[in-house]
C-alpha cells in the first residue's frame, strides 16, 4: 500500500481536483491510502470564522461562513453537473451545522473551540474529492481520521498516540483494502479519546501522512506538490535553483529545521523510524521524478542547499552589574526569554554579551524591552537575514554575502549560518 497526499493548493480548485483524478488514473489497480488538506486558503477562513465566533461578532461570523460556502459550492458546481447529487446535501449541511454553531453555548477554552470549527476544512475538501473520484468511477472509501488518529488533548498542537492509533489503523482501515483500492482521509486531524476533534499544527497534513503510512507499514509516501521537488533553494529568493534528487531523512529534518517549508518537519520521523521512503513530486507533471528523501546519505553534500529568513531581529543582552555570562545568568536569560515568546533561530555568547535572532513578525521589542531592562543593556538591529547553507564552501558563502555586510556568523562542518544585512 502506498500513501498520497495532497495539500491545499492540490485541490484549491475544479480544475486542481480533476487533476487529482488524472493522477490517479496513473496508478489504477494499486492501493492507495490519501490524505487530503482543505482546499485552498480554507483553513485562514476558518481560523477567522473561530475568531468572530469567540469575539461574538455575529454577521463577520455569518459572512465568513457563507464566503467559505460559496467558494466549495462553485468548485462543486464545476464538478457535478446533476444539481440532484447527494453532496449537495451533504456539503450544505455542514455549512448549516457551522452556521449553528454560533447560538450554541461555547467553552472557556479558546483551542478545543478552533479545532471543533477549524477540522472541518478537511471535512469538507474529502467528502468533495471522494464525491467527485467516486463519480468518476473508481470506487472508494471515505474514512474519517476523528476515528482513527487518536491523540492527547492538547488542542491546536495534539500529539498522536501512536500504540491506540497504529491499532485503529490495523483494525479500521486497512481491513477497507479489501473492498476498495482507494481510501481517503483527511489530514491535519485527530480525536482524543472523548471523542473530540483535535488538530495536529498548522501544515500538518504532511505528517498525517507520514502517520498513516507508519501505522499502515506502507511501502512509501508520495507528496504532491506545485513544485517538481525538493529544491535547494526557495526559488523565491533565489535564481539557478536546483532539485535535490535524492536526500537522507536526516537532510531532510534539518532543511526543514532551518526553515525550507517544503514538508512539515514532523513528517520525516515516523517515516524514518520505519524506513518507509518519502517522494516529493509534482502534480503538474506527475511522470517526473522529483525528490526522494530516504535512509542513505550518500548523496547529500552533492548540491549545496541555501535557506532565507528574512525580517530578523538581534538582541544582545550585557548585564548591567558587568559580570560574566556563566549557567546561573544563563538560565536567567531563557526564564526572561520564554516569557517574550521569542522564537530563537541563531544564537551566541561572548564573555558579557549574549545574543540571539528571532523572527521580527513573532516578537515585541516593546515586551523583550520590559522583560530584560531592569538587569541588562538591551541592544537591537532590526531588518535583517539569515542564510543558511548545507554543504557551504567559501564559494557559496561568498554568492550570497555579496553586497552584504555580516553581523554573525557560525559554522560547523556542514553548516554555515550567516546574519547578514544590506550594505
Ligand atoms: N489545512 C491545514 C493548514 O492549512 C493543514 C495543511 O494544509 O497541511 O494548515
Ligand atoms: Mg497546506
Amino acid at each position: 500500500m502506498n500513501v498520497f497526499k495532497f495539500g491545499g493548493a492540490s485541490v484549491k480548485d475544479a480544475e486542481a481536483v480533476k487533476n487529482v483524478l488524472s493522477i490517479l488514473h496513473l496508478f489504477r489497480g494499486q492501493k492507495l491510502g490519501i490524505v487530503i488538506s482543505a482546499m485552498g486558503k480554507t483553513t485562514n477562513a476558518m481560523e477567522l470564522i473561530v475568531e468572530a465566533l469567540w469575539a461574538r461578532e455575529k454577521e463577520v461570523f455569518a459572512e465568513i461562513v457563507e464566503e467559505s460556502r460559496r467558494y466549495h459550492l462553485a468548485i462543486m458546481s464545476d464538478l457535478f453537473p446533476d444539481a440532484n447529487a447527494g453532496i449537495y446535501a451533504d456539503i450544505n449541511t455542514e455549512f448549516d451545522q457551522l452556521l449553528a454553531k454560533f447560538n450554541e453555548p461555547v467553552t472557556d477554552n479558546f483551542d478545543f473551540e478552533y479545532d471543533q470549527i477549524v477540522s472541518l476544512g478537511e471535512v469538507i475538501s474529502t467528502k468533495i474529492v471522494a464525491a467527485y473520484i467516486q463519480q468518476e468511477g473508481i470506487p472508494l472509501k471515505w474514512m474519517d481520521a476523528r476515528k482513527l488518529i487518536r491523540t492527547d488533548r492538547k488542542y491546536r498542537e495534539a500529539e498522536v498516540n501512536w500504540e491506540r492509533t497504529t491499532r485503529n489503523f490495523q483494525e479500521r482501515f486497512l481491513p477497507e483494502f479489501e473492498q476498495s483500492d482507494v481510501l481517503v482521509t483527511q489530514g491535519f486531524i485527530g480525536h482524543t479519546s472523548e471523542g473530540f476533534t483535535t488538530t495536529l499544527g498548522r501544515e500538518g497534513s504532511d505528517f498525517t501522512a507520514g502517520i498513516v503510512a507508519y501505522c499502515c507499514n506502507a511501502e512509501a509516501v508520495t507528496i504532491w506538490k506545485d513544485v517538481p521537488g525538493m529544491l535547494n533553494a526557495d526559488p523565491k529568493w533565489f535564481d539557478n535553483t536546483v532539485k535535490l534528487d535524492q536526500i537522507s531523512f536526516k537532510e531532510a529534518i534539518e532543511l526543514s529545521y532551518y526553515g525550507a517549508s517544503v514538508i512539515h518537519p514532523k513528517t520525516i520521523k515516523p517515516l524514518q523510524n520505519k524506513k518507509i521512503p518519502l517522494y516529493v513530486k509534482s502534480f503538474i507533471h506527475p511522470e517526473a521524478e522529483g525528490t526522494i528523501i530516504q535512509e542513505s546519505t550518500a548523496t547529500d553534500h552533492l548540491v549545496p542547499s541555501f535557506i532565507f529568513k528574512m525580517n530578523q531581529i538581534l538582541f544582545s543582552f550585557t548585564p548591567k552589574d558587568f559580570s560574566f555570562l556563566v549557567e546561573k545568568n544563563l538560565s536567567d536569560i531563557f526564564d526572561r526569554l520564554s516569557k517574550t515568546k521569542a522564537k530563537i533561530n541563531i544564537m551566541q555568547n561572548s564573555a558579557l554579551d549574549f545574543s540571539i535572532l528571532v523572527d521580527a513578525d513573532k516578537v515585541s521589542i516593546q515586551r523583550v524591552l520590559e522583560v530584560f531592562s531592569d538587569t541588562y543593556h538591551v541592544k537591537f538591529n532590526e531588518g535583517l537575514e539569515l542564510v543558511t547553507i548545507r554543504h557551504y564552501d567559501q564559494a557559496t558563502i561568498d554568492r550570497v554575502t555579496v553586497d552584504k555586510q555580516i553581523l554573525l556568523q557560525q559554522k560547523t562542518r556542514e553548516t554555515a549560518r550567516l546574519v547578514v544585512r544590506q550594505k
